[in-house]
């Protein structure tokens, strides 16, 4: 069998922190001695606050099979494993067994920009922390026990973002396009990391003439 001629196409932009703040938890290993209860994500040596590239690939494809009618798992609530829907084609197949072409796929984690360095540097803070009570219905105060320290990267904050996108001889890439359209839209409709219900995780991802990756997408996809 010969080999598919392959080609690779890199997105560039930017993941800005919208609306109130940003949390991707760490595990409490990797945190520092004395930090909160949930600490966030940081990178082992710098300690620099950053969004892994695994998280913004994980939420879209999890958002784009809530609302495939292709979506096949092999467990409940877990990857589809079809191996053959365009969702598998893009982000990897949950099933070995089932692979049958490579993942097109990469998301690269993502470090804040100069910019956000220089705005945390001033402020000499990179992160907030938050404290979040559970109220007794009862006394209508604070539940024992019940308070969470909670550590978030601040809104405003700017990310460099980029992904890539390979593709091989006979893909129909028109429909990649509007696939990832539709899945960076649903992200900037819901939200990313932790404690979405509470108003974290608001994010918008923007190509990099600043127009948002979904509407950049879009045009691709119409021009075929
Ligand atoms: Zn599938």
């Amino acid at each position: 069998m010969s080999t598919p001629r392959m080609a690779i196409k890199r997105f560039c932009g930017t993941l800005r922190v919208l609306g109130s703040g940003l949390r991707i938890g760490a595990s409490e290993e990797t945190a520092g001695l004395g930090e909160v209860d949930g600490p966030i994500l940081r990178h082992p040596v710098t300690r620099v606050p950053y969004v892994p590239g695994s998280s913004v690939k994980g939420k879209i494809r999890c958002l784009l099979e809530q609302q495939s009618p292709e979506y096949k798992p092999l467990d409940e609530g877990g990857p589809c494993s079809c191996g053959k829907c365009t969702v598998c084609q893009l982000f990897g197949c949950g099933s070995t067994a089932n692979t049958v072409t490579p993942s097109r796929l990469v998301f690269r984690d993502c470090q804040p920009t100069e910019h956000t360095m220089s705005v945390w540097d001033r402020a000499g803070v990179d992160s907030e922390i938050r404290t979040h009570v559970s109220i007794s219905r009862t006394t209508g105060a604070a539940r024992k026990g019940a308070l969470a320290v909670m550590e978030r990267i601040p809104a405003g904050s700017d990310f460099n973002f980029s992904f890539s996108l390979r593709t091989f001889e006979g893909d129909d890439v028109p429909k990649y396009y509007k696939v990832l359209a539709e899945g960076f839209e649903l992200l900037s409709k819901h939200y990313l990391g932790g404690s979405g219900s509470r108003g974290y995780g608001e994010v918008l991802i923007v190509n990099e003439d600043g127009t948002p990756m979904h509407e950049h997408l879009r045009k691709l996809a119409e021009a075929g």
